[in-house]
């Protein structure tokens, strides 16, 4: 049965933990990889054994992130929003590797503004890049994990948990990646292919820095008093890829410093 398989390799005889790369053996596709959380994914998973493909619009990025890992990374140019795209790499995938093992669907895009000036537009950008983009990928992926079982980390984010002003298009995506991604665990269990979605709160990333926000508007949103780094987004992912995470499915995970969990303790409040 698989998952059985995966349990034992985790563990010994024994019942201590091998010691060989979480990701050994293991081939991977990261989307958005060329920079943010994507990039620290593909250093954790390249540093785990696994080989990855470095999917991403910013070809020269991708490129210097792949270099950086060795030969276990390879940039190629994907546009999430292109299923002819999407072909081409699956195609890729199947005739060097013969089979997908991981895909994360990480790419994303966000636009703040009011809902009553957010153009068609940009609210059509949004949704392709970070809903449509996530049906693409995991329908290009669920043949090349045929036979074998896979993983799929969808990210999502806090918007897909909770309404967020001035993110109108970006949550209303980020809500669908979560309901796409129940919907595809339960779908896909049977053939062994694993789908989960991950929340992060606010993450050092460029992302972020584009929008120009005042820097502690964010921190001082979360109980933890700071925005993740993209490595700490980056672990949860790489658990998700791993066999360790064998009986998880359907399921959505925070990585968010407290954010949804309530408000924060006010730093003048003493007991
Ligand atoms: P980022 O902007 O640094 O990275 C996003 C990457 O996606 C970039 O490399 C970009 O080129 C790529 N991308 C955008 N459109 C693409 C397309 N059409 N095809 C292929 N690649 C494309 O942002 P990040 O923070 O690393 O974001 C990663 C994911 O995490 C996104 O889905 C984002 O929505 C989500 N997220 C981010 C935060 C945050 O605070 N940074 C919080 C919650 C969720």
């Amino acid at each position: 049965m698989i998952g059985d398989e995966a349990v034992s390799q985790i563990h010994t005889t024994e019942g201590e933990k091998t010691m060989t790369g979480r990701l050994d053996g293991k081939v991977a596709l990261i989307t958005g990889g060329a920079r943010g959380q994507g990039a620290a994914e593909v250093r954790a998973f390249t540093a785990e054994g696994a080989t990855v493909i470095v999917a991403d619009v910013l070809v020269d990025e991708a490129k210097q992130v792949a270099s950086e890992c060795g030969a276990a990374a390879v940039p190629v140019a994907l546009d999430v929003t292109d299923e002819r795209n999407w072909e081409r790499v699956a195609a890729e995938i199947r005739s060097e590797h013969g089979r997908l093992d991981v895909l994360v669907n990480n790419a994303g895009v966000l636009a703040l503004t009011p809902i009553e000036t957010t153009s068609l537009a940009d609210y059509e950008r949004v949704i392709a890049v970070n809903q449509t983009g996530v049906f693409l990928g995991m329908r290009a992926a669920i043949p090349l994990m045929e036979g074998n079982g896979g993983s799929i980390v969808n990210v999502s984010s806090v918007g897909g948990l909770a309404g967020m002003p001035m993110m109108f298009a970006y949550v209303a995506s980020k809500f669908a990646v979560r309901g796409m991604s129940r919907t595809a665990a339960v779908e896909l269990a049977p053939r062994g292919i694993r789908v989960n979605s991950v929340h992060p709160g606010g993450v050092e990333t460029p992302m972020l820095q584009e929008l120009g926000l005042p820097p502690d508007l964010m921190t001082q949103a979360a109980p933890l008093g700071r925005l993740a780094r993209p490595e700490e987004v980056a672990a949860l992912v790489l658990f998700l890829a791993s066999d360790e995470s064998s009986y998880c499915t359907g399921s959505e995970f925070v990585v968010d410093g407290g954010l949804v969990a309530g408000v924060p303790r006010p730093s003048n409040l003493q007991f």
